[in-house]
This record gives structure tokens, C-alpha cells and sequence, in this order.
């Protein structure tokens, strides 16, 4: 059984593309696409009298591909005709019944306005691998023994059908299949074997529709809002002898941050975002003496992900400079000269970080 992608000429060809290629890169993908595409759902000339296709429009192109295109078509092949023209139901997709006939539309119209233009090829991806499971487990939907497999409420499964067409994303999202149609699909050994298939897919599909934990911190830290429940705050006393000059409150992985370069600045002159995320000898003295002050490895490995990705790394050296900032400015009407430079974290040359103060920084437990 292969599947065969193919569009009608109103569909933009990058568009096709990037569905294509998507669906191909999976591992066991049985996917042929035909790009060029020579099928009209909009007539030509003025003279043709239009009307919003029926679902069987497009099914007959389906089946004119199937005869005339001269291609190795099989007759268990699957046909899939993604349309940029809207259908007399709405809807964003279709298969034929019977579904021995194996052939499917997807409406590639109107997707911006329920999910983010940048990621409407992933939805039409995600509804091929949907109309060809329910095409392969016989979801007959117009026969009433398969409305258990039909949701017309939505509940996250791919059978959701959908009417409020918002209620896609959820799907989409939750990449998800629930027992009971699962049980159904295991009836099916072809929509079994697909099973794989299908779950990469939506997978895949649903990592770029989900805010994952990771994002949302992301997301905080750009907004400055700490998603820490209790937020631990550590104390730094930049000290000149017995003095203290400034004192400096960070939370627990900008101190972590701010300590490290300072110690790597201490004994090694300084340090690039990269040498963070390696587990050198030098780095271990930093994550046991973090570790030993925090008493977990959490500040470790978060440590570790500033050092794999710049754009963060510049994002929270800039946040705690700002912040040294402005507690130095509280802390001194009129400042001594230089010191915020010297406390404040600052390139130096061949992308090396660090802070040079060189009188004594120290930690001071709450
Ligand atoms: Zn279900």
C-alpha cells in the first residue's frame, strides 16, 4: 500500500512541498508525491458556470489520476488530493465511502485562521495521516455502529470530528489516539501497520503546537516572571577588605550563572557560554561548590542549557547585568567609578566572559 499526495493546480507548490517533505522524512514513510499538478477544480475562462464543489468532485479527480495519469497506482493504493478550494460542507478534509475506494481530499484553505500561518503545513500533514487511519480502520461515518468512533464532542482523539473546526488544535496537540478507537484500528492489520506510521507523524506535528515546559520558561524568563514557587534568592557581597560595596540579590540560576563566571574568571580568566555545557574537571569545581549550595542538580543542568544556547546565554547575561545594575544605582547616589563595569559581566576578547572585579565576592547565606 502506498499513499500518493498529490494537488490540484490552485495549491500553492511550496505549500505542497513542505507537506511533502514532511511526510516523507519519516522513517517508513510510503508516501510518493506528485508535484506537478495538471488537475483543475477551478475552471478556466469566465464562460464556465462555477459552484462550490461536493466532496464526489473531487473524489472523481482522485479517480481520473487513478486511470489516466499512467502512474503504477494500486488499487489498495491510498489517493490524496490536497485542494485549495472549499467544499459545499466546510469541511477541512474528506475520505470516500465506501472506503474501499481510497481516496481522500484535504482542504489547504482558510487553516491561518485556526492555527499559526507558520505552521499550517504540519496541520494538512497531521490530517493526511488522520484520513488515511480512518479510511484504513472503515470508519464509515454515515453508518450509525461507527458513531462510538466518531466524537462529535471533542476529547483530544484523532476521531474527533470536529464541527467547531477550533477544536482541530486540540487535537493536534494532544497527538493522541483513545482506547476505544484503538481497539477499533487493531480490528484492521493494515491500519494497524500504519499505526507507527501515523504516531511519528502526530508526534512530530505535535512538537510544534505545544507549549512545552521548557517554552513557558523561556517564555518567563523573557518576561521576567520567575515560574519558581518560592523563589530561593542568594545573596553576593562584593567586598574590598572588611567593606562591603554593593550587595546583589539573584535568584537561584542567575546566581548560579553570575557565580560561575566569577569563579572561572578567578582561575581561568574567564569563560565562553560553550565551556558551560561541557563537563570538564574545571566545571566540576563550579557545579559541586553550585550543587553544595543548593543541595540539588537542577542548577546544574540548567547551567549546562545556557551553555548550549547562546541566544539564552546573552539573554541572562543582559538580565543580571540589568539587575546589577540596578542595585548599584540604589545602593549609590554617586557611585565609585568603574565598579559596575568591573562587577557586571563583560566580553572580553574571542567570545571569553567575565567579571573583573578583583577585590573579594562573597556568598552570604540568607
Ligand atoms: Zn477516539
Amino acid at each position: 500500500m502506498k499513499i500518493i499526495l498529490t494537488r490540484s493546480a490552485d495549491v500553492d507548490s511550496t505549500l505542497f512541498a513542505e507537506v511533502a517533505n514532511f511526510l516523507q522524512a519519516v522513517p517508513g514513510s510510503v508516501i510518493s508525491a506528485i508535484p506537478k499538478s495538471t488537475i483543475k477544480m477551478i475552471p478556466d475562462g469566465s464562460d464556465n458556470e462555477w459552484r462550490t464543489p461536493e466532496f464526489d468532485d473531487f473524489f472523481s479527480k482522485c479517480d481520473g489520476l487513478r486511470e489516466f495519469s499512467g502512474l503504477p497506482i494500486e488499487k489498495d493504493d491510498i489517493v490524496v488530493l490536497i485542494t485549495g478550494v472549499p467544499n459545499d460542507q466546510n469541511w477541512f478534509s474528506g475520505f470516500q465511502l465506501p472506503t474501499s475506494k481510497r481516496n481522500i481530499f484535504i482542504c489547504a484553505e482558510d487553516w491561518e485562521y485556526y492555527v499559526p500561518e507558520s505552521k499550517v503545513h504540519f496541520a494538512i500533514a497531521y490530517q493526511v495521516v488522520e484520513n488515511c487511519i480512518q479510511v484504513l480502520m472503515d470508519l464509515d461515518y454515515e453508518n450509525e455502529e461507527n458513531s462510538s468512533y466518531i466524537h462529535s464532542k471533542s476529547k483530544g482523539c484523532l476521531n474527533d470530528f470536529c464541527g467547531d473546526k477550533r477544536d482541530i488544535s486540540l487535537k493536534i496537540r494532544t497527538a493522541d489516539i483513545c482506547e476505544t478507537c484503538l481497539d477499533k484500528i487493531n480490528q484492521y492489520p493494515e491500519a494497524t501497520a500504519f499505526l507507527s506510521y501515523a504516531h511519528y507523524v502526530m508526534t512530530q506535528v505535535r512538537e510544534k503546537f505545544v507549549t512545552r515546559p521548557e517554552n513557558m520558561g523561556q517564555w518567563a524568563n523573557q518576561n521576567g516572571i520567575s515560574l519558581e514557587i518560592n523563589p530561593v534568592m542568594r545573596r553576593i557581597h562584593i567586598c574590598t577588605g572588611s567593606t562591603t560595596l554593593v550587595r546583589i540579590e539573584l535568584s537561584a540560576l542567575r546566581f548560579a550563572l553570575y557565580y560561575s563566571i566569577i569563579k572561572f574568571s578567578e582561575e581561568h580568566g574567564g569563560i565562553s557560554p560553550n565551556q558551560l555545557a561541557v563537563k570538564s574537571i574545571e566545571n566540576r569545581e563550579v557545579f559541586d561548590f553550585i550543587r553544595q549550595v543548593y543541595h540539588n542538580n537542577e542548577n546544574e543542568s540548567a547551567i549546562t542549557n545556557l551553555g548550549n544556547d547562546p541566544d539564552m546565554f546573552s539573554q541572562y547575561r543582559s538580565k543580571i547585568n540589568h539587575h546589577i545594575k540596578k542595585e548599584i544605582t540604589n545602593q549609590y547616589p554617586n557611585r565609585p567609578e568603574g565598579l559596575l563595569e568591573k562587577i557586571q559581566i563583560s566580553p572580553s576578547q574571542n567570545g571569553i566572559y567575565k567579571v573583573s572585579f578583583e577585590g573579594e565576592i562573597r556568598v552570604i547565606d540568607n
